[in-house]
């Protein structure tokens, strides 16, 4: 396919050069990133989407987004299709869709999960919003770039998921961080609370597959010295969409409004930006009750 991308960072740059090596015509455009192998330069973001069958967008956050499409939608063909990456806000999405539908163009919102190392071996997964034939007709890029597209509805749908399964990992992962810190004041040695927990009904993706305790559990960013993997800043970033789409929909959440507090706090005020999410065991461990 003819491929425009724009948005060449961590995310996007491996996601265009997989789709480059499977053969796709693919021109970029980043206002700072150098272009991945195999990905043709263009001069800016109306370029890279001029004659193209479909845009994809990996960029930063909605406010971004929404300016970058106000450049490619009338650059874009007529039939061609908007597939954005980024993770934004439901309502950015939704309004982005609905500037391609005016302008007879298809907008799929299909933010991912899988990480840069997801992303460089073309294993995300793909959580996908947007008209039911722009996702078949598109199948087969995600089929590059991940190993699993789900299609969630209508435009939006595919934020909506991302954010649910993100306020799910934030309130489980302090969780899981603050059970190990009671552990180890209780004396409970931490193998034994993993083997436990992770075969008993307290298991999760947090204790069972990225176990924030160093030297338990399978490798994760704990054993790297809590070198991201997924970085606190970002998962505070989901946190806040959360909350936004929480607020706009008058949903009471207050397990994630308390991760969205707690991640703030670790990020803007104690060092967490930089560190991976879970480094909020370390953060637990050097604090007294109510500190
Ligand atoms: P990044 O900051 O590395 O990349 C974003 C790129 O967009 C940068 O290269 C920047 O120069 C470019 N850019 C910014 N404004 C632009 C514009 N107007 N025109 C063209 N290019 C522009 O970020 P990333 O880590 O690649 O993340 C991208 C998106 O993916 C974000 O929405 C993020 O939340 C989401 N995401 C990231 C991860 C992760 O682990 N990094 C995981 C899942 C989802």
């Amino acid at each position: 396919m003819k491929i425009g991308f724009i948005g060449l960072g961590n995310m996007g740059a491996p996601m265009a050069a997989n789709l480059a090596a499977a053969g796709h015509a693919v021109t970029g455009f980043d206002l700072a990133a150098p272009m991945p192998e195999g990905v043709t330069k263009a001069g800016s973001a109306s370029a890279a989407a001029t004659g193209q069958e479909v845009v994809i967008t990996m960029l930063p956050n909605g406010a971004i987004l929404k300016s970058v499409a106000r450049d490619v939608i009338p650059a874009m063909q007529a039939g061609a299709v908007l597939l954005d990456c980024s993770t934004v806000e439901v309502d950015a999405a939704r309004d982005v869709a609905a500037r391609c539908a005016q302008a007879g163009l298809g907008f799929l919102d299909a933010p991912v999960s899988g990480g840069v190392g997801g992303a460089a071996a073309g294993t995300l997964t793909f959580m996908v919003g947007g008209d039911a034939t722009a996702f078949e007709t598109e199948k087969p890029l995600f089929d590059v770039m991940g190993q699993k597209a789900v299609h969630c509805g209508p435009a939006g749908n595919g934020q909506a998921a991302k954010i649910c399964n993100n306020m799910i990992l934030g309130a489980t992962m302090i969780v899981t961080c603050e059970a190990f810190a009671l552990a180890d004041k209780l004396g409970l040695d931490r193998q034994a609370m993993f083997d436990v927990v992770s075969t008993s009904s307290g298991q999760s993706w947090s204790m069972n597959t990225y176990c924030p305790a160093p030297g338990i559990g399978p490798k994760s960013p704990a054993d790297n010295d809590y070198t991201p993997g997924f970085a606190a800043e970002l998962m505070l970033k989901d946190l806040r969409l959360a909350q936004a789409a929480a607020e706009a929909a008058d949903a009471d959440t207050p397990m994630s409004r308390a991760a969205m507090a707690l991640y703030e706090q670790f990020v803007e005020q104690e060092g967490g930006a930089g560190k991976d999410f879970s480094a909020m065991l370390p953060r637990f461990e050097q604090r007294p009750r109510g500190g």
